[in-house]
């Protein structure tokens, strides 16, 4: 590409971006033009090393070359089919491919554009079955206090973040949080799963039993929760909201927007956890973050009370545009192919220990309270600033992007996801700048 292409336009005004303090953004801008493999290439012309995939998305690493191919080739080729009443080959042939990949029983599959539309859809066919079978007092909704399932308004209503949510009103009634499982108090410095904390399950019995279970129809949670600081379930916690579930009838549905496509080290949480949902939302890992797409995987129950149902349900009145879209598809069949051909859905299990040695190693480091791991997935947590919440964290996440690192902060917790293509060496260099960065952190 040119360097024109590449040059950094002086007007930065129009572009309202995305959860950005966009006020200090524009004063001293951060951009890439350029990535490979394990690395972004900035517009000054540094290497910065990803630490994070992208954002949880790139698991096989930058600007792979079968899948810009595959996108090449299907541009060129059938650029775009109409998603409602017509089909083309590789949506159905994606459709198998993940039927295959996901755990036995999610044997049906619907195509979306992102994860927090892959949310969207999850709820609706969790509302819509429990209809379909003639049951529709199940209207209650349960997620979790710290879930994040994307911003569109179901996706706000069951997360659990209160930013997120208190500027846009009443959101979704009948909707009901359980406590998220973090207990630095018991559990901190843990390597892989926590041992305490089980026991937090019971408030999901508790909320059923206050609502009574004919009313609930979904329970939505992240298997290990992402985006506010990579809160790994403790031991036969998800076991327990499965037995639940199962025992009231719930639909359980795991939202592995970010677990999906092997980031624990097998290809979803659910194989990593031996819990099996009824409905499993992905999205991210499915192209590998280069083409918009998310895929919501549900069991044969669920399928089968749609098309055995009333004639009136011969149609499920939800989709998108571009759901299954062709480039997307190609994309998707293409990136599924290199994680098989390379093991990258397996890597992190190879990787896990090495990864968490090398994390926890940071354990004696100023103002680190907390240091957790599992599969290619990690956190360190920091001591918040006396009346200056997230400043911490913030000056560690711009230190290393000078350092030429990408880290991501939420809160005051450092959050790395590599590309699962990564090496020993890589893993030294995250650890080693983090190292120096946190040394000198005030
Ligand atoms: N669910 C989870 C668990 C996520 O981590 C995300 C994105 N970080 C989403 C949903 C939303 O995905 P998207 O940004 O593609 O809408």
């Amino acid at each position: 590409m040119s360097l024109a292409a590449n040059a950094v336009p002086n007007d930065l005004e129009a572009f309202w971006m995305p959860f950005t303090a966009n006020r200090q953004f524009k004063k001293a801008p951060r951009m890439f033009v350029g990535a490979r493999d394990m690395h972004y290439t900035t517009s000054d012309g540094r290497q910065v090393l990803d630490g994070t995939a992208g954002l949880w998305c790139v698991n096989a690493g930058h600007c792979r070359p079968r899948i810009t191919e595959a996108i090449q080739h299907q541009a060129a080729e059938l650029d775009y089919a109409p998603a409602f009443q017509m089909g083309h080959p590789k949506a159905f042939e994606l459709a198998n491919r993940l039927v295959d990949l996901t755990p036995k029983g999610l044997d049906h599959v619907l195509f979306t554009n992102s994860g927090s539309e892959s949310v969207e859809t999850a709820l609706k066919v969790a509302l819509a079955y429990h209809r379909a079978k003639g049951d529709g007092s199940r209207f209650r909704l349960i997620g979790r206090e710290r879930g994040y399932h994307g911003v569109n308004f179901g996706g706000i209503s069951v997360g659990g973040i209160v930013a997120n949510r208190k500027m846009f009103g009443t959101l979704l009634t009948g909707v009901d949080h359980m406590p998220h499982t973090h207990d630095p108090g018991r559990n901190a410095f843990t390597m892989g799963e926590p041992e305490h904390g089980a026991d937090l399950a019971d408030a999901l019995e508790r909320i059923v039993t206050l609502h009574d279970p004919s009313t609930i129809a979904a329970v939505i949670v992240e298997p290990v929760a992402g985006s506010t600081g990579v809160l790994i379930p403790p031991k036969g916690y998800l076991q327990k909201l499965r037995d639940i579930t199962l025992k009231h009838g719930i639909l359980l549905i795991f939202d592995e927007v970010i677990t999906g496509f092997g980031r624990l080290g097998t290809p979803f949480a659910a194989d990593y956890f031996g819990v099996t949902p009824d409905i499993m939302v992905t999205a991210k890992g499915l192209t590998n973050g280069v083409i918009p797409m998310g895929a919501v995987m549900v069991s044969s129950e669920i399928h089968d009370a749609f098309m055995n149902g009333p004639e009136h349900l011969i149609e499920f009145f939800h989709g998108y545009t571009y759901s299954g879209n062709p480039i997307a598809s190609a994309a998707a069949l293409a990136t599924l192919e290199t994680y098989k051909e390379e093991g990258l859905l397996t890597r992190g299990t190879e990787l896990a220990g090495y990864w968490g040695e090398a994390l926890h190693s940071l354990r004696d480091k100023p103002h680190v309270i907390d240091i957790r791991n599992l599969g290619l997935v990690g956190a360190i947590e920091l001591e918040p600033k006396a009346g200056q919440p997230t400043q911490r964290a913030f000056s560690a996440f711009l230190a290393a992007y000078e350092a030429g690192l990408l880290i991501r902060t939420t809160g005051d917790i450092i959050a790395l996801s590599p590309p699962l293509i990564l090496e020993r060496q890589h893993i030294d260099e995250i650890v080693d700048t983090l190292s120096r960065i946190l040394a000198s952190l005030e």
